[in-house]
């Protein structure tokens, strides 16, 4: 029940990943593969991803393409835009999945339990009444990834009927105006 409340520690690192020198952050929007890498909308300044770990169903990272883990590091383009998206998210996740409310927020620093600390992030976790319930559906690997791909597409449908979003290509993520548009 305790962790519920501290959703950030969920780790975001897949074996692959581990064994890689870079940074995942820089690298999955640079593999123009999107929905593969899960990868489910873009702005100008920033990206979409969905957890490989979700700590519920829609649990999903906003992310700046700047590599930087100092937030006030952000030119104030990029904070708008990252924000803009951040609000785009919750409001594709309320018409896909319908949830009760959200949790967001940043891990900051080593200490604050994120498992990339050197590229920023912020979670977008839904949140459903009694959804403890989720827990153990969700430890189930299996599970994980065909939940996975199923909320892909409900959350890329979302996004793509937001006024202000194109989809370019059905692999591709979709397209949101960026705040300075
Ligand atoms: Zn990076």
């Amino acid at each position: 029940m305790e962790r519920l409340y501290a959703p950030w520690r969920i780790e975001w690192v897949r074996r692959e990943e581990r064994a890689s020198e870079g940074c995942v952050f820089c690298e999955l929007p640079g593999r123009d593969a999107d929905r593969n890498e899960r990868i489910v909308a873009r702005s100008e300044h920033a990206f979409v991803l969905l957890n490989n770990y979700p700590y519920n169903p829609g649990h999903a990272m906003v992310i700046p393409y700047e590599h930087t883990g100092d937030y006030g590091a952000l030119p104030d383009a990029v904070l708008l835009d990252h924000a803009r998206l951040k609000a785009r998210t919750f409001d594709a996740l309320e018409a896909a999945l319908g949830p009760d409310g959200f949790n967001a927020g940043l891990n900051l620093g080593e200490g604050a339990g994120g498992s990339i600390d050197e590229h920023l992030h912020t979670h977008v976790v839904p949140r459903w009444a009694g959804d403890t319930n989720f827990l153990p559906v969700l430890s189930d690997t299996k599970v994980i990834v065909e939940a996975l791909a199923d909320t892909y597409d409900a959350l890329h449908a979302a996004f793509a009927g937001q006024a202000g979003a194109t989809v370019p290509d059905e692999e591709r993520a979709v397209l949101v105006e960026g705040a300075s548009e």
